[in-house]
């Protein structure tokens, strides 16, 4: 199983060997900005190292979104994104859920994300397979609660979308970590990363706090149960700079064996 962890964009290999990580993800500009993916220096040598690369759509982009003020350029950023991913080799771009503003109905959210393939797709495709992430909050998110998620995937199914599953997103928006793989398997039909994350917060807290593996409310013995079961790459997306997300790295990779 290859382990690794978010870290800064600045020098993502001298993190990743800070933190002995097999791979990394990062942001490819201000991930609170609406601005699109920067040239990279190192984007040759990110492409030859055998660390796994994965790339975070920045925190702004919500596709599902009934406000086209924010609909719109996140539909363009993402598949600018897709293709700056290319440059750097990426695996997989990760996106979250999104989520309409109450009392907008999920379905219409859902149907935005639809439209949101049916862009890329009239575009060539996404150039980079985009991942959906579970997120924490919010009533009205597509990829918080599975019901929601089992709709979506209804809707987006055919464009073959690829999914993230963060255990602290899943644990603080009240989905049981217990047997989540089969459940999420059962709907998307694959598990492409696991975020695996602890939570500050409570079960069914929609907050999204993240701490280091152990630290927060969630049993550790059930973050390495599910990476176990998913069999997918992991990305600890934890506090506490390269010392915390490396021992978070060393104790997943000595539990999961
Ligand atoms: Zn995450």
């Amino acid at each position: 199983m290859r382990i690794g962890a978010h870290v800064d964009r600045q020098d993502p290999l001298a993190a990743a060997a800070e933190r002995k990580a097999e791979v990394v993800q990062f942001f490819l500009s201000d991930p609170q900005a609406w601005v699109d993916p920067e040239d990279r220096t190192d984007a040759e040598e990110l492409k030859a190292s055998d660390i796994d690369v994965f790339i975070h759509a920045p925190y702004r982009i919500n596709v599902a979104t009934m406000n086209n003020r924010i609909r719109i350029p996140s539909r363009k950023l993402l598949f600018k994104y897709a293709t700056g991913a290319t440059t750097v080799g990426a695996k997989g771009l990760i996106v979250h859920g999104g989520h309409v503003d109450k009392p907008e109905d999920i379905d219409k959210g859902i149907d935005n994300w639809r439209k949101t393939f049916a862009y890329a797709e009239e575009q060539g495709g996404f150039a980079t397979p985009v991942l959906i992430e579970n997120t924490a909050g919010g009533d009205n998110a597509c990829a918080r609660r599975f019901d929601a998620l089992s709709r979506l995937w209804d809707a987006i199914g055919e464009y073959n979308p690829g999914f993230c599953l963060d255990t602290c997103h899943a644990h603080a928006g009240g989905e049981d970590l217990l047997g989540i793989v089969d459940r999420v398997k059962a709907i998307t039909g694959r598990i492409d990363l696991i975020h695996a994350n602890d939570s500050r917060d409570a079960f069914d807290s929609r907050r999204d706090r993240h701490d280091n593996i152990g630290k927060g409310q969630i049993d550790p013995d059930l973050i390495v149960a599910v990476i176990r079961a998913a069999g997918a790459p992991v990305v600890v997306e934890t506090p506490n700079g390269a010392e915390g997300q490396g021992d978070d790295i060393a104790f997943l990779r000595d539990r999961v064996g």
